[in-house]
């Protein structure tokens, strides 16, 4: 008996060409087990209340903390002094042996606010209900924050080996500020020095309405805020004897000019690449539409149809929406002053400058002065030719056959191109399977829940990526 035992794992070792050491060395996971072990973790992490204002992410990362010192995983809690009173980014690294370069898991603590009026359940007390966990945060993010941390616990626990260290990293203030990640970065460059790739919010899967994923889209570029103020000054006065002194009519005027203008159709080569990727879901003529999108734009009627997605339309041009109007708050007064708020969004490789300079010629006024609100973050693009791209690719086509992975461009923002700006190939990765319409609602909306089903999901989608680019 004895000898049989020992011989066996080594024939079958042999047999499939796995190194004996290797394979020795990894023990089952008992996923049934990891998953409520999981449930559990989050339901305590959303009831540790971080609404950002005021944050309070110190709680949040002296939870995880916690965590992980049982795990034997060293953990620092940082940027105290920095990020101000009950504010903390947390930092955490699981060895490997130093042959290939890092992966980082970074999440943020903070959630937005929760209308508790609004909700059916209460927001902060992580109820299970309907095969779901309901509360703040569960999908934006500490549900993938938590699914991060799932993973590289079933990782270290399997005592598999590791080319690459896994960086855990959770940062204040990504819902307002940004303060976490800018202050961590700014402050802590040496221990991201060796990291090559990093997973955060900011992917998008397209889900059908069974739950089947249709795509993953891996976040590779996001758009740049690039928000403008348009002033133009008079002479108040009452509103019953006009004068050409009023700014509102000269402030409507440049507005009316910046509003009609219609920014030029550009696919990036990742936009491309993303529409050539999801032709294969639609019929023809679409098909053929989709699979060649510059030509495509310059049909008629296949303009039309593309551009009458919203997506679609903001990830192929630079955007522009006005947004915010003053003047005067009294009828009969004309204002010394009007304003205009305008949200841009610029595509990656835009030159902010040159579009100020764009908008400045199309309203040809000099009394309409330009104010810069966000100057925008370093371009997010990513590299697609990389080993973890593909490792996500495996991942993603075994664990939901038929389905793709494609390259998604943000139109709004995140925390990454303060990362990217080190050079780190920073991915935006959704682990989990929310239909559209679920994701749409709870995301910064009401009754914010993940499905039990998705959670043990995602663990193991991340664990497989995770096990993929070793
Ligand atoms: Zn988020």
């Amino acid at each position: 008996m004895r000898r049989h035992t020992l011989l066996a794992p080594l024939v079958s070792a042999l047999l499939i060409g796995i190194p004996l050491e290797a394979r020795a060395q990894v023990r089952n996971i008992d996923w049934p087990a990891l998953a409520r072990e999981t449930q559990q973790i989050l339901a305590d992490y959303v009831r540790v209340n971080t609404t950002n204002p005021p944050g309070n992410e110190l709680a949040g990362a002296r939870f995880l903390k916690a965590i992980l010192d049982r795990e034997g995983i060293e953990a620092q809690i940082l940027d105290t002094v920095e990020l101000g009173a009950g504010r903390a980014n947390l930092y955490a690294r699981l060895k490997g042996n130093g042959s290939k370069k890092a992966i980082a898991l970074v999440h943020h603590i903070d959630v937005v606010p929760a209308a508790a009026s609004y909700w059916s359940v209460d927001p902060y007390a992580a109820v299970v209900k309907d095969g779901y966990l309901w509360g703040r945060g569960t999908l934006d993010m500490k549900g993938q924050g938590i699914a991060h941390l799932m993973a590289m616990l079933a990782i270290k626990r399997s005592g598999a080996t590791l080319n690459r260290d896994i960086v855990y990293i959770a940062n204040a203030d990504e819902e307002l500020g940004s303060t976490g990640g800018i202050v961590f970065v700014q402050r802590h460059a040496d221990l991201l020095r060796d990291v090559e790739y990093l997973i955060t919010e900011g992917g998008d899967n397209q889900v059908d309405s069974t739950g089947k994923v249709q795509y993953f889209g891996v976040g590779v570029a996001e758009k740049r805020t690039f928000w403008q103020r348009l002033t133009v000054k008079g002479i108040p006065s009452h509103g019953s004897r006009p004068t050409p002194h009023n700014p509102v009519p000269r402030l409507v005027a440049a507005l009316h000019k910046i509003a009609s203008y219609e920014t030029p159709l550009r696919p990036t080569p990742g936009v491309d690449k993303f529409f050539r990727d999801i032709a294969r879901l639609y019929p023809e003529p679409q098909r053929g539409w989709l699979s060649n999108i510059s030509v495509a734009l310059k049909e008629p009627r296949a303009r039309e149809w593309i551009l009458s997605d919203v997506y679609w339309n903001a990830i192929l041009r630079n955007t522009i929406s006005l947004t915010g109007l003053t003047g005067s708050d009294k009828t009969n007064v004309i204002p010394p002053e009007a304003t205009g708020v305008v949200d841009i969004r610029l595509l990656p490789d835009q030159d902010p400058d040159e579009m100020l300079a764009l908008l400045k010629r199309l309203v040809a006024d000099t009394a309409v002065k330009f104010e810069t609100l966000l100057a925008p973050k370093t371009p997010l693009e990513n590299p697609v030719d990389t080993d973890l791209f593909r490792a996500i690719e495996k991942a993603g086509v075994s664990a939901e056959p038929g389905a793709f992975v494609t390259t998604r461009m943000l139109t709004a923002a995140t925390d990454r191109p303060t990362y990217r700006k080190l050079g780190i190939i920073t991915y935006g990765l959704d682990p989990f399977r929310v239909p559209a319409a679920e994701s749409q609602r709870g995301m910064h909306g009401n009754d914010e829940r993940i499905s039990l089903g998705n959670l043990d999901f995602g663990v193991r989608f991340l664990y497989a990526i995770l096990r993929n680019v070793q």
